[in-house]
Formats: C-alpha cells, sequence, structure tokens
C-alpha cells in the first residue's frame, strides 16, 4: 500500500511512502504518520491511500502516531477545498483542522499538578506584590491546576516553586478532570411554547431534518442539494430558542450539532443557556465548549469526547466548524454576519462558508441567523440559494426600542461640563434610569484615554516608530499605546519636538477611559464600570462585570464591542451609543454596513424585560442612510439601499473579491514588486469578462509593524477560476526575499 501524505512542514506538495505490512492496518485516512525526508524524520498526516504498486521505488513510513486516526474523512474533505479555495498550502489547513493541543502527542489524558495553598509559616518575611496575588488566588479558589495559576497569575512556574520552597504552599500530582464548566451550576430548562412566527420558522427547519435522515435511512442517493437556511430575526426574537428545539431533534434522530458563535458572544450565558436544555445528569457531557480560554489540557478533553461521539453537541468559535461530530445533522451560524468569523492569518477561511460546505458535503442541515444579515447571505436567500426564515417581533411581545438621534453638531456648542461627550438628552435619561434602579449600557468602539497627543503650537503628532497611525493615551497606565503593533512609550511632558518643547500639548479624540471619568464627574454617586481589553486581564474578569451587572451592583456598564452583543439584562432600559460615526469613514466598501449592524446590534441590548427600552445614537452625521435605517430598525430599508450601491459599483455580494498584500521593510522595492505584479496579473487576465483589477496602490495602512504594504484587488464572479490562477502565479513570480505577499480571498478587512 502506498501513502499519499503532507507533511507538517510548510512545503506545498505531496509526497508518497511506501506503507510496510506491519503498518497497514493501523495506517487510515488522516492517520498521523512519521517518515523520513531529507535525512530527518518528519511527521505527516495521510491524505490519500493507494492499493496499486508505485511505479518507482519509495521510501517507507517509519511509523504511525496515533492510534485511531484523528482526521475524520469529512474534516479532511474540508480541509482540501479550504486549501484550494483559500489559497493555502494544505498543511497549513490541516492544521487549523486539528488543534494543536489534539496533535501533539504528549497531551494525553493526563495528571496534572495542582497548587494548594498551606498554613502560613510563622516566617516574619512580607510577602512580594506578587506573592500576594498568588495566595489571594488560591484563597478566593480554594486550589488551582499549577498551569492555571501560572497563566492568571501572569508569573512563571520558578516563582511558584519558590513559594513551595519557602512552605507557602504545596504542589501536588492529580488526575484532574479537566471539564471548564464543571463547577458551573445548572438549573434545567424545559422548551418553551414557541410564538406563531417561531413555530412556522421551526417547523421547516424540523421537517428538512428529518428529510435528511430519511435519506440516510433509505440510503438513496440524494439528488438535490439542501437548502441552507437564513434565520432574520430581530434582536431577542427568540432565534435562540429555535436553534435549541432543532437540535433537541437533531439528537433524537441520532445526530450531532454545531452551533458557531462570534468568539466575543461565546459568553458564560449563552453557554449555559445550551448546556441547561441538553446537560442532564444522566448526560451531562453531551455539550462540548471550544473557545480560545480553554487551557490545552481543557481543549484535548473536550475535543476527544466529541471525537469519542460522547459529546453531541459542539459550541465553539470560528475552528468549532472542524470539530469531529459523528453523524452530523445541524450546523448553526449565529450572528452570521460577524465578522471574527473570518480567520485572519493562514488559512485565511470564512468560518460561516466552511460551514455552508460542510453541511453541503455531509448533507447537514446550515442554519445562519442573525438580526443583521450580511448583504451576502440575505442576497442568497433572496436569490434562492437559501431559505428565507424571518421572525419580526420580539419573542415575549415586548416592543422593540425607541432610538432617538442625537445630532452632536448642535450639542457641541452647547458643551458645558462633559457636554460634548454626554449631550443633554442622554444625560437627562441616565439620570432618570438612575433614579428608577434600571440599569444603562453605553457604548464606544475605542479604548483608551484619547486618540492622539498634539501639540498645538508646531503640530507635532505622537506616532508609532513602526506604524502609520498616532498613539493613543492611556492614562490609568500613563503610557502612549500603539494599537496596532503594541508598541508603547512614557507620556512626555512636553513636546518632545527639539526646537519646541512647548509645555501645553494636549490630548484629543474619545476614548473608553475618558468617558469613564466623565460619568464619575456627572453622575458621582452611579456605579460605573468600564469593559474592555484593557480592564479585563484575567480569565474571570468577564465574567465577575457580568455577574456584577446582572446582580445589580453596576448601574452602568460603559464598554467597546465587547458589550455589543448576545447581553440579555432585562433590567437594562437604556442604552446610549457615545459616537456612531466612528467606524463610517473608513476607506472600505462595508463601512456603512458595518455601522448598521453594530448600532443594531448595540440597541438590541435594551429593553428586553418588562420595561420599554430606550436608545439615543449621539452623532455628527444624523442623516447617514447607515443610521436613519438603525433607528427604524428597518433592516430591508437599508438593504435595498446598499445592495444598489454594490451592484453598480461590481462590489460584494456581486462579485467576490481576492485582496493582494504585498509587504516589506523598504517602501520602494515593495511598490515595484506590486507594480510587476499588476502587469502580470493584468497581461494573465485579459479578456476575462467580469474581472475588475485595482491597484497597485497604498493600502489605507500603509506602514503596519515595521512593514510597508500595497495592495492590489481582484474583483469577479468566478472566484474559483481566479483562486486557480493565483496559485500559479504565486508559484512562478519570485518575489525578492524580503518582500511577502499576502492573498486573502473574501476579505472582511481591507486595511
Ligand atoms: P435572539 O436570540 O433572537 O436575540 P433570544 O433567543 O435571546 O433572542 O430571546 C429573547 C428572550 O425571549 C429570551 O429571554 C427568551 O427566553 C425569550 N423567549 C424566546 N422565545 C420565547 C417564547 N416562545 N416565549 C416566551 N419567551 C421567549
Ligand atoms: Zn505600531
Amino acid at each position: 500500500m502506498t501513502a499519499r501524505v503532507v507533511l507538517e512542514l510548510p512545503v506545498r506538495r505531496e509526497f508518497d511512502y511506501l506503507v510496510p505490512a506491519e503498518l497497514v492496518p493501523k495506517t487510515k485516512l488522516g492517520s498521523r504518520v512519521t517518515v523520513p525526508f531529507q535525512g530527518r524524520e518528519v511527521r505527516a498526516s495521510v491524505v490519500g491511500l493507494l492499493d496499486s504498486a508505485p511505479d518507482r521505488p519509495l521510501k517507507s513510513v517509519i511509523g504511525v502516531v496515533d492510534e485511531v486516526s484523528l482526521l475524520v474523512d469529512s474534516v479532511m474533505n474540508l480541509a482540501k477545498w479550504i486549501a484550494e479555495y483559500y489559497n493555502c498550502p494544505l498543511e497549513l489547513a490541516l492544521r487549523s483542522a486539528l488543534p494543536t493541543a489534539v496533535r501533539r502527542t504528549e497531551a494525553r489524558h493526563q495528571q496534572r499538578l495542582v497548587v494548594q495553598l498551606r498554613p502560613p509559616p510563622p516566617s516574619e518575611k512580607p510577602l512580594t506584590p506578587l506573592q500576594q496575588r498568588i495566595v489571594g488566588l488560591l484563597e478566593e479558589r480554594g486550589e488551582m491546576a499549577l498551569a492555571d495559576l501560572i497563566r492568571v497569575a501572569e508569573t512563571t512556574a520558578t516563582s511558584v516553586r519558590r513559594m513551595q520552597t519557602n512552605g507557602l504552599l504545596s504542589i501536588v500530582e492529580r488526575r484532574v478532570e479537566r471539564d471548564p464548566h464543571a463547577s458551573d451550576l445548572l438549573v434545567s430548562t424545559a422548551p418553551l411554547e414557541l410564538n406563531a412566527e417561531q413555530s412556522v420558522a421551526t417547523g421547516i427547519i424540523i421537517a428538512a431534518l428529518l428529510k435528511v435522515a430519511e435519506e440516510q435511512d433509505s440510503s438513496v442517493s440524494p439528488e438535490k442539494p439542501l437548502p441552507a437556511f437564513l434565520l432574520h430575526g430581530v434582536t431577542g426574537s427568540g432565534k435562540t430558542e429555535i436553534y435549541l428545539q432543532a437540535i433537541a431533534k437533531a439528537l433524537e434522530m441520532g445526530g450531532g450539532a454545531i452551533v458557531l458563535v462570534p468568539e466575543i458572544s461565546l459568553t458564560p450565558q449563552t453557554v449555559e443557556r445550551f448546556r441547561s436544555r441538553f446537560s442532564t445528569s444522566h448526560d451531562p457531557g453531551v455539550v462540548a465548549v471550544l473557545h480560545s480560554h480553554l487551557s490545552d489540557g481543557e481543549r484535548h478533553d473536550e475535543w476527544h469526547k466529541i471525537r469519542d461521539g460522547r459529546a453531541r453537541i459542539v459550541i465553539g468559535a470560528r475552528s468549532a466548524i472542524f470539530a469531529p461530530v459523528k453523524r452530523l445533522a445541524l450546523v448553526i451560524v449565529d450572528e452570521e454576519h460577524e465578522h471574527s468569523y473570518k480567520q485572519e492569518e493562514t488559512p485565511r477561511y470564512h468560518a460561516r462558508d466552511v460551514a455552508v460546505m460542510r453541511g453541503r458535503m455531509e448533507r447537514a442541515v446550515v442554519l445562519l441567523g442573525s438580526a443583521t444579515p450580511s448583504l451576502e447571505s440575505f442576497q442568497n436567500a433572496l436569490a434562492g440559494k437559501y431559505q428565507l426564515l424571518q421572525l419580526h417581533r420580539r419573542a415575549s411581545d415586548i416592543r422593540m426600542p425607541v432610538v432617538r438621534v442625537v445630532d452632536m453638531r448642535h450639542e457641541q456648542r452647547g458643551g458645558k461640563q462633559g457636554g460634548s461627550i454626554i449631550s443633554l438628552p442622554l444625560k437627562e435619561a441616565i439620570s432618570l434610569r438612575l433614579e428608577r434602579h434600571e440599569q444603562t449600557i453605553l457604548f464606544l468602539n475605542r479604548r483608551g484615554y484619547s486618540t492622539s497627543l498634539l501639540c498645538e503650537r508646531c503640530g507635532y503628532v505622537a506616532g508609532c516608530p513602526n506604524c502609520s497611525v498616532s498613539l493613543t493615551y492611556h492614562r490609568a497606565a500613563a503610557r502612549l499605546l500603539c494599537h496596532v503593533c503594541g508598541y508603547e512609550e512614557q507620556v512626555p511632558a512636553r513636546c518632545p519636538e527639539a526646537k519646541c518643547g512647548n509645555p501645553g500639548i494636549r490630548y484629543s479624540g474619545l476614548g473608553t477611559e475618558r468617558v469613564e471619568e466623565v460619568l464619575s464627574k456627572l453622575f458621582p454617586r452611579a456605579q460605573v464600570r468600564r469593559m474592555d481589553s484593557d480592564t479585563l486581564k484575567r480569565k474571570y474578569d468577564y465574567r465577575e462585570i457580568l455577574a456584577d451587572f446582572r446582580t445589580g451592583k453596576i448601574d452602568i456598564l460603559l464598554g467597546t464591542q465587547m458589550i455589543a452583543k448576545g447581553l440579555d439584562f432585562p433590567n437594562v432600559t437604556l442604552v446610549g451609543i457615545i459616537h456612531a460615526d466612528l467606524g463610517l469613514h473608513l476607506a472600505d466598501f462595508r463601512a456603512g454596513e458595518r455601522t448598521f449592524q453594530l448600532l443594531t446590534q448595540v440597541s438590541g441590548r435594551a429593553g428586553r424585560g418588562d420595561v420599554e427600552g430606550e436608545v439615543f445614537v449621539q452623532t455628527f452625521t444624523p442623516f447617514h442612510p447607515a443610521i436613519q435605517f438603525a433607528r427604524r430598525h428597518d433592516f430591508e430599508g437599508f438593504f435595498e439601499q446598499e445592495i444598489e450601491f454594490r451592484r453598480q459599483l461590481h462590489y460584494p455580494p456581486f462579485a467576490r473579491v481576492a485582496l493582494l498584500t504585498l509587504k516589506g521593510r523598504n517602501d520602494e522595492k515593495v511598490k515595484f514588486c506590486a507594480e510587476h505584479l499588476g502587469r502580470e496579473l493584468k497581461r494573465r487576465t485579459e479578456g476575462w469578462p467580469d474581472l475588475v483589477l485595482t491597484g497597485p496602490a497604498p493600502a489605507p495602512l500603509l506602514r503596519a509593524e515595521t512593514f510597508y504594504r500595497h495592495q492590489i484587488m481582484l474583483r469577479t464572479r468566478s472566484m474559483s477560476r481566479l483562486s486557480k490562477e493565483l496559485a500559479d502565479i504565486s508559484a512562478t513570480v519570485t518575489l525578492p526575499e524580503d518582500v511577502t505577499i499576502v492573498i486573502d480571498i473574501d476579505p472582511v478587512s481591507l486595511l
């Protein structure tokens, strides 16, 4: 037998090896093997098995790594499709499909080191701040796995071991069941009685599930592709309840399900809703959760629970689409419009599109859900590729919140104390909520204190030495920070220009830290909490803040996009959007769509309980369509106007985009290469009917992390043809060593 393998090295090629007789029984499609390669032993995945004798002498496979093959056929096929469509080496696609924690052979169900506190020894020595932090953590949680402790306390094994030597704590070996949610208290929930709109939608989905199951039982080969569904339901319309009931049906018929949610809304609250419905006492492990905060060990155990078939429902972010679920019947992509489904490194796949492909390959029902579907998906639904299911009303008949647009151009002039940041109407609305003991969410999609530091005398602006952006002032940390590369420096006391030295440098632009300060001045007695990546340092911070908000310990929750999605707090009756125009003027054809989506999602957090909600949108462009349609909760109105613009300019969904970015440290050289490549592309695509080539041009973010960047954009309907051409070009056109090219198919960010 001959095995065709992909090496775990970026060589963009497959190789054949002979399988020795004794290894034949263990070598399966998807098995990992070790093979000789250029005098070394290298790991590889088997992607094909051939029975015929080879026509030339081959080297032999040395050994088989895992007892069972880790890659199931369906996932392997998916990886092959990704490699081809997204133009990346198969070994990288395979790597995405198999988590590192699973691929590493050392990661077994294993013993773990657990740290426990010991009664304090009568030592006089005061604890260092680090030691205090560690002791505090252990007091709070009883005991912790060493690895978790190191991560959470941001320390090293050496420091912890030293504390052991000092008799402050002990480290013991123990087999731990790595269930990330073992400590959650679950109250099991029963299915809700569906309202009319929900019943119709659920009925249609269940009928499709039944049809697929029937096909499988009668083993007739199906002729028609399934419809994949688009569920468009306003915020709070009860989409999740539909997911739950559809999953219940899939399980009943012996199938499994994958639920994708954006990382950001993979909140404990979301997970709990699924677990409390399905994780009953006789089957507690039926729901597996995959997200980025799992430790390697937890990820390993969750993954094997799925592979063994013990877990039948998988909830996770982007990469959960590769979960090896048995008899996959249903794939749900919640918030399908979310850009975080796109992976921003190779392979640059879009998990929603991969989900649709997986559904097609395995004949599983795919359900995309959103209150603000992407233009691509809604157009697909109108074109009949997806069946459209709509929910126009909130589930328990609560009304949609009233949205008021505040024109900040007028507010500015009256701006007294913080008036240019919190308008008078919003201020009064907040006061009213404080009086009534209701809660407020304030949203501003920019962290830090101010966006730039500038000298009014000489025009100096503090910029990043590595990127073409200005530095953001973070007041609590007293640092200037680059949000692109993470560069930081001290805040200068005076203008650093040698000739100037003006002590009157000032800050401009607005971040959450500044809003927090203004709020504490305007409402000194209110409990205000800020939630952005600066305030979330530890794994549990997120949970803690949300728990405090739920129990009413916080009156006003202020945050970035982290608080925009998925939160369901009935006592929130007011939502304020501090600066709605922030994303509107980006050099991106989706800027309007993105703003509309964000405004709709944030507004959707208001009035989910008994009291009707109210939303204030502060803006400098009150008549922009994205703002006006969001105000009226009119998705279809927005769609109709936006789709026209896309049609005329031949943008998605009327074409697919391939974005080529060339990067290097020498601007002239990168530019030269981009021009050369541009000419070559033009020559090769001469006469293609619907191809539009723009550029080369400097990227909107010309310099990032010390690299200069120039772009070429290609738009066409037949991406598979273009993909092949691009694969060919990248194999034949040679670039200088210090210039690299990134090919992004269906990009979601054009920066
Ligand atoms: P969506 O996912 O569309 O934003 P959710 O599923 O979160 O909406 O539902 C919003 C609220 O309505 C939740 O509190 C949910 O429990 C409730 N709900 C959903 N369906 C029903 C129903 N049929 N009857 C009563 N309440 C419901
Ligand atoms: Zn930078």
